[in-house]
């Protein structure tokens, strides 16, 4: 087993600042952090590289977790802490009535039949809170979580983001047991999918859009009951993917092109929220 070393560090020290990045920009800054210390790179190893990482930061309590999100399946790691309850992982950027608006966003959508509501509806749940929000102040807020990914917004309909994904689903799995199913494709839990009407299997769109691709109508069957799939094939549009084709780009801790990237998707979706 190869030892913690300053490419580990250096990884380490990025992602402290960062919290959340796709796979593909934690991969780039795997191969950034073995070129810098001058030790063997093998794409291959990346899996290892995190699982040292892990090893170290277990006795703080702290992990490097992977998840996806629901939307086009992109896969994201995330430095989360483990000792921490869902409030606390909030705290230091939402109040507390923030986050009870929050919790009421997640209810709503772990509930809603297609794991998606319109910013309409989660806009009013401000004014049933205790403490109540404004429509505009709502708005705001769901805006904010939308750049820090604990939401995603497409087209004006909201689903949870893959922050809320990796970092509360114990959370969401301890208060909403019954609710969540797992999806039959990849057995992580599925929120936003398509639905067995028969059975009530659920599946991620990503999962569905694998699975039946280039199947005709009669040859798409539900994988739990074998009962017709009377869902259209999901079109996964995949944009972290496409748009961000560049090798060569150079992650830094603190000023890097990855924060500059992901500081334009946030403004990118603040402006389709305000839309
Ligand atoms: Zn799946
Ligand atoms: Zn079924």
């Amino acid at each position: 087993m190869v030892e913690h070393q300053d490419s580990h560090r250096y990884f380490l020290q990025w992602f402290v600042a960062q919290s959340l990045t796709t796979e593909r920009n934690a991969r780039q800054l795997h191969e950034k952090a073995c070129n810098k210390y001058d030790v063997h790179y093998d794409a291959d190893s990346f899996s290892a590289f995190i699982s040292i990482i892990n090893k170290n930061l277990k006795p703080i309590f702290m992990e490097i977790r992977h998840g996806k999100s629901e939307d086009d399946g992109t896969s994201y790691y995330a430095l989360v802490n483990c000792s921490e309850d869902e409030h606390s992982k909030l705290a230091t950027s939402f109040t507390a009535n923030e986050i009870a608006f929050f919790k009421r966003v997640l209810e709503s959508i772990v509930s809603s039949d297609d794991g998606y509501l319109p910013s309409m509806t989660l806009v009013n749940l401000g004014s049933e809170l205790d403490v109540k929000i404004s429509a505009s102040a709502s708005e705001s807020l769901l805006t904010k979580l939308v750049e820090e990914k604990w939401l995603t917004e497409i087209d004006g309909d909201f689903s949870l983001g893959p922050r809320t994904l990796i970092e509360l689903s114990m959370y969401l799995k301890n208060i909403y047991n019954e609710e969540i199913p797992d999806c039959k494709m990849c057995m992580h839990i599925v929120i936003k999918g398509q639905t067995c009407a028969n059975c009530g299997v659920r599946i991620h769109l990503y999962c569905a859009a694998r699975f039946f691709k280039g199947r005709d109508l009669d040859a798409r069957k539900c994988p739990g009951c074998q009962a017709n799939w009377l869902h259209e094939v999901p079109r996964i549009r995949n944009q972290r993917e496409t748009t961000n084709t560049s090798t060569n780009s150079d992650p830094e801790p603190g000023s890097s092109g990855l924060i500059h990237e992901m500081q334009r998707a946030g403004r990118t979706r603040t402006k389709r929220t305000s839309r």
